[in-house]
């Protein structure tokens, strides 16, 4: 190297030693390793697209693409205070439920706090944890769900802020409404309890983890949930949030004034209101995650199992002769990607989005065949 080289290297910005102890988010494939482009069941997407109401509200936002869009968005948050009951000023908003996570981790933690989170967690915790200088406290998990007693367990003086994610990406687990109480009773008052519900439009008509209610009574609590799932909006990048006002307000400093773009709050207002179309996706899902369960149970003398699972996807572990990495493969020869999740610390488990019926039936007769089962 040349003197001058060494010299410019020796002076180039330094990023903080927080910042490069983040392990990068590694998003799911849309091309085989090949190139071929093939079903994509590796990122939880809705396989029937989005509401055509949702597609149309976009598309009028390009008659107004020289102006900034509503920084208080305020169309949306009436429309979804209407939608769920809840107060429009309570409700905070960003470029996806990712931007939300890391607004709460931004105003709540630093360096020096911590960041509780469980072992299997959506693998964005980790990041927004790090991103803030905070330190990660990995709580284990129990069969793969989150452990309310393991997280209390490790509650210190310096915890701030507790990520849940109900129903949980990357295993589907669900958390009743009893854990979320008791985890919540449980935290000091000072912590940050944030309950990320993506996949809550997958849960059941009578099914309901308490979070919005302890969002509205309790000083400590942030909700947060997506348009990217069951509302197939995922390329627009919409999330929200809500808590108590003092907990916005902090959140909204840290904020990106106009990141929320035009196209996103008209498509979301028109998306929400598409109830047969959410209603359409959450039946399709039930019907196929039973369907596909049921084929893996089938399959458990060749060492399958799915983890139960109340989202739009399930875990599947290959604990016999054929290897997870090795179904993935085979997966993606016969033009189905799925997610493997070996950076999760789970070399054994693939994340199997539910797709359409077509998706699943050619998945599945593919996934015999890779294992050796009858035809
Ligand atoms: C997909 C997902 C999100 C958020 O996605 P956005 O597209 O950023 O809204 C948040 N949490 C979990 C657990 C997810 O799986």
């Amino acid at each position: 190297m040349a003197e001058t080289d060494s010299i410019l290297v020796a002076q180039a910005p330094v990023p903080k030693d927080w910042i490069m102890a983040i392990a990068p988010y590694v998003p799911g494939k849309s091309k085989t390793d090949d190139g071929r482009a093939v079903a994509k069941l590796s990122s939880n997407e809705n396989p029937f697209g989005t509401s055509q109401a949702a597609r149309d509200a976009f598309i009028s936002a390009a008659e107004c693409l020289e102006r900034y869009p509503d920084a208080a968005a305020a169309e949306l948050r009436e429309a979804l205070g209407a939608h769920y009951g809840i107060e429009p000023e309570r409700i905070i908003y960003g470029t996806g439920s990712d931007e939300v996570l890391h607004l709460a981790a931004g105003a709540f933690a630093g360096p020096g706090d911590e960041i509780i989170y469980s072992r299997f967690g959506f693998s964005v915790y980790p990041i927004a944890t790090r991103r803030v200088g905070a330190t990660p406290v990995v709580a284990p998990d129990k069969e793969y769900a989150t452990d309310v007693d393991a997280i209390l367990a490790r509650v210190t003086e310096r915890t701030r802020l507790v990520f849940i994610a109900n129903p949980n990406n990357p295993t589907g687990s669900y958390s009743t409404r009893e854990d979320i109480a008791r985890l919540h009773a449980g935290l000091p008052r000072h912590v940050l309890l944030v309950l990320d519900q993506a996949y809550t439009e997958y849960l059941g008509p009578d099914e309901d983890d308490g979070g919005l209610e302890l969002a509205r009574t309790q000083s400590n609590v942030l909700v947060t949930r997506t348009f990217s799932k069951i509302f197939g909006l995922a390329a627009e990048r919409i999330g929200w949030g809500y808590a108590s006002p003092e907990i916005i307000a902090a959140m909204h400093r840290i904020r990106a004034p106009f990141s929320f773009g035009i196209g996103a709050q008209r498509a979301a207002i028109a998306a929400l209101a598409d109830r047969a179309f959410v209603a359409h996706s959450y039946a399709h899902n039930r019907h196929w995650r039973d369907w596909f369960e049921k084929e893996i149970a089938a399959l458990g003398n060749k060492g399958l199992r799915a983890v139960p699972s109340r989202a739009n996807f399930s875990l599947v572990l290959f604990e016999g002769e054929t290897s997870a990495e090795t179904a993935y493969k085979g997966l993606m020869d016969a033009g189905y990607i799925v997610r493997w999740l070996p950076g999760q610390e789970l070399p054994h488990g693939l994340r199997i989005t539910i797709g359409t019926a077509e998706q699943m039936t050619g998945l599945v007769a593919a996934l015999r065949k890779i294992v050796g089962a009858e035809a």
